[in-house]
């Protein structure tokens, strides 16, 4: 007899696809649990492809948090959808997040027309339910069934966590037979230096709102482990123009304090240790066009 039951596991990988704020990164959080992938009310906050690790029942599965996959027009954009893409085509399973409010967007026709090309089907879930009407919701779900291109549709409230069980329970049932990829206690193998990265940019951007130097970067330069069982992290902030260096740090520094506090206590949050954090303000023009931060951020330049 083959399989015992402590071997009889599955790992997949998933990825997670859909228009810019169509709520992937709150479905990615919500089924992790812990924060992995930053969620901002802005669109496009999501540069780089994080990895959230879940556990249901004897299955793992590996979520591919992907940038979101839209029309692209500059470079930066380009790269962004064909790593998206990337991702999805590396999965085993690709769930497509559809925001119900918005109802079926250019974004959403251009996903779909695309999968009818590479005749890839894949798992709809219509997300933020808790914001629609029960007969337009129906509606929607009947018009984008009959695209012919969803194997199984979900209706979900990624934020609230409506259907995000069942979802998770379909997913780890479909995953295929093997061993486990991940330790059990490994919720993401994004470097933790990314990921504080990724937190203190989510701080600048709930901090600055409208006035927001909107193309702005945040690099961990440093990482110190102390003896005491404290961090001390160094981080760069990158803007474009100096006049997005005075936003960022506000009148006498007020505003950089502000995003430090609010990034350090979620730092601290995570870690579970002490944090010193330093952050770093400087003006960098034109890394929009600079191939070396492309490679950082794991993107292709030459798309
Ligand atoms: P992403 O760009 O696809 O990663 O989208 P985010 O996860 O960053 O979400 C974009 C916005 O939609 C945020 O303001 C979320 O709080 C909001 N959102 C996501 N899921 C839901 C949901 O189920 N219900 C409601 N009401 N809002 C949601
Ligand atoms: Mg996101």
């Amino acid at each position: 007899m083959s399989g015992t039951a402590e071997n009889n596991t599955r790992c997949g990988f998933v990825a997670l696809v859909g228009a810019p704020n169509a709520g992937k990164s709150t479905l990615l959080n919500q089924l992790v649990g812990t924060k992995v992938s930053i969620v901002s009310p802005k669109v496009q906050t999501t540069r780089t492809r994080v990895l959230g690790i879940c556990i249901s029942g004897q299955s793992q599965i590996a979520f591919i948090d992907t940038p979101g996959i839209f029309a692209p027009k500059r470079r930066l954009d380009r790269a962004m959808v064909a790593a998206a893409w990337g991702g999805a085509s590396e999965a085993d399973e690709v769930v497509l997040l559809v925001d119900a409010s918005k109802g079926i967007t250019r974004d959403t026709e251009e996903i779909i027309a695309r999968l009818k090309d590479t005749q890839s089907k894949v798992i709809l879930a219509l997300n933020k339910v808790d914001q629609v009407k029960k007969p337009v919701l129906l509606d929607l779900a009947a018009k984008l069934d009959a695209e012919g291109v969803f194997s199984d549709i979900f209706m979900i409230s990624a934020l609230k966590g409506n259907g995000v069980d069942d979802l998770l329970a379909f997913l780890a049932a479909r995953a295929p037979e093997g061993p486990w990829h991940y330790p059990e206690d490994q919720i993401s193998d994004l470097p933790e230096r990314m990921l504080a990265a990724e937190i203190t940019r989510e701080k600048v951007f709930l901090q600055l709102k409208q006035e927001l130097p909107y193309r702005i970067t945040v690099e961990t330069e440093n990482w110190e482990e102390r003896k005491d069982g404290s961090v001390k992290i160094d981080q760069l902030l990158f803007v474009q123009k100096d006049g997005h260096k005075q936003i960022v740090l506000g009148k006498g520094g007020q505003q950089i304090k502000k995003i430090g506090a609010a990034a350090r206590r979620e730092l601290e949050e995570i870690l579970d240790c002490k944090v010193h954090l330093f952050l770093f303000v400087k003006v960098r023009e034109g890394w929009e066009d600079d191939p070396e931060r492309y490679r950082h951020w794991g993107l292709d330049f030459n798309v």
